[in-house]
């Protein structure tokens, strides 16, 4: 592998490993075929409340193509259409369509809905200032990305092959396992971990685990994207070690005994930033109202599905064959916030689960600011983006911030919405965050947070 990373740019492994990476995402792993991928998968809606829309909110067009990828993140796109929340605020023609990965979904909102593709949809962080900035579409084209709300918080885990059970792979990394993690990484058994696409959430979830532990991510192991089902194969004849992904994909690992759950990404940072709704520029300077009227729907969404009662009818409706493809019973458990992982923690605690519109911090939908500057930030950390987005006090990060990140617009649709004033924010930051290991994140001061870590390709 070390040989296919140097026989090629960096460029064009981003571009080729994004492509390639989870291709058959969710379905593959659960043996069932792939299916509507990168296609139209619209289905009927349940419900059609009635229109309560004065015309000064009237969108301009009923139509838009979402893109969504069937992990417990798309939730909010798919219950605001099957609900009718989305219709309730006008927007009739809402189509989602299902990304075979993340690298298709890159593609098509470059070629943007009216050739093909999709005006947006559902993304991982930061992939819309990434593509803002042209750092990881075709010939480097920017093309210009708004952040309108975020999706989720939790959801997410690191799965661990169960020949490491016993062995100190756990939440925390024994150090009899980090100094054998770092001799193997010197000799021909590497550990080898790996994600669906590259300088990501799940990327960056992967990362913070590790080098929390001691484990440098860059040399003393392999990190690789890599599809799914791939992973899931390797981890079962023991070529795989660890596997950084959405919900059910951690549970599914677990209940087929492939391996177990080391950490939820709940457990490394309660409460933290996920997936977010995000649309091209051009179409949300053209449809505002629509943009807001997008925006309605998917907060009403977000509020039913944290609604507890309503997590069973959830669970069948993401199951459905057009969405998520699998058996309800895979998705039930983590959505109620119960875990099984696999290492004899048991863990049965609703904060913990998949939470859409409020969290213990405060508002989940709401697009803080400080949390796309962790991200950019982490990008730094890992050498994924020039440290002059960082250094001189963030103002290059800020400056992309400020173009990509439209939370302006989500209290705007909040308050049109009469979304209570006690659930909008009023400060683009949340604060200060603090993680499993104790380390901190200042938004103030992000090149400090920078210095205080240890391992990183970052020379600050
Ligand atoms: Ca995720």
């Amino acid at each position: 592998m070390a040989e296919f990373f140097n026989s090629i740019s960096r460029r064009k492994f981003l571009l080729t490993a994004g492509a390639s990476a989870g291709t058959v995402l969710l379905a593959g792993c659960l043996g069932n075929p792939p299916e509507d991928v990168g296609g139209n998968a619209a289905a009927p809606t349940t419900a059609q409340p009635v229109a309560n829309i004065s015309s000064e909110q009237a969108p301009e067009t009923t139509a838009v193509k979402l893109g969504y990828v069937p992990i417990v993140e798309a939730a909010p796109l798919i219950i605001a259409k099957e609900k009718g929340f989305f219709a309730k605020y006008g927007m009739n023609d809402v189509e989602l369509s299902k990304q075979a990965s993340w690298g298709s979904a890159r593609d098509n909102v470059e070629i943007g809905a009216a050739a093909g593709g999709i005006d947006g949809g559902q993304w991982q962080m930061p992939m819309a200032h990434l593509i803002t900035e042209g750092v990881i579409t075709k010939g480097n084209k920017p093309i210009p990305m708004y952040l309108l709300a975020q999706l989720i918080t939790h959801g997410n885990g690191i799965a661990i092959a169960d020949k490491w059970q016993g062995k100190g792979v756990d939440l925390k990394l024994s150090s009899a396992l980090v100094s054998q993690v770092k001799a193997d990484g010197k000799g021909g058994s590497r550990f080898k971990a790996a994600h669906t696409f590259p300088n990501v959430n799940q990327d960056f979830w992967m990362r913070y685990w590790l080098a929390a532990g001691g484990v440098d991510p860059d040399n003393d192991i392999d990190l690789l994207p890599v599809p799914s089902a791939q992973t899931v194969a390797n981890m079962k004849t023991g070529t795989m070690d660890a596997f950084s992904t959405g919900d059910p994909w951690p549970y599914r690992i677990v209940k087929d005994k492939v391996g177990y759950m080391a950490a939820l990404t709940a457990d490394i940072w309660k409460n933290h930033p996920e997936e977010y709704l995000a649309i091209r520029a051009d179409w949300v300077d053209k449809n505002p109202k629509a943009t807001k009227a997008i925006l309605k729907g998917i907060m009403e969404a977000q509020q039913w599905c944290d609604n507890f009662d309503n997590r069973q009818e959830m669970a069948n409706i993401l199951s459905q064959r057009q969405y998520f493809n699998i058996p309800v019973d895979i998705l039930i458990d983590p959505l109620m916030g119960k875990y099984d992982m696999g290492n004899g923690r048991k863990i049965d605690d609703r904060t913990m689960a998949p939470l859409y519109w409020k969290d213990e911090k405060g508002s989940v939908s709401y697009p803080y600011k400080s949390h796309d500057l962790w991200f950019i930030t982490e990008s730094v950390r890992w050498g994924f983006l020039p440290q002059d987005y960082i250094t001189n006090n963030a103002a290059k990060a800020k400056a992309l911030i400020d173009k990509v990140n439209r939370e302006d617009i989500w209290k705007e649709a909040a308050t049109e919405a009469g979304i209570p004033a006690a659930d909008i924010p009023t400060n683009t930051s949340r604060g200060v965050e603090e993680f499993f290991d104790g380390v901190k994140f200042d938004p103030e001061k992000p090149e400090e947070y920078l210095r205080s870590l240890k391992i990183k390709k970052a020379n600050v």
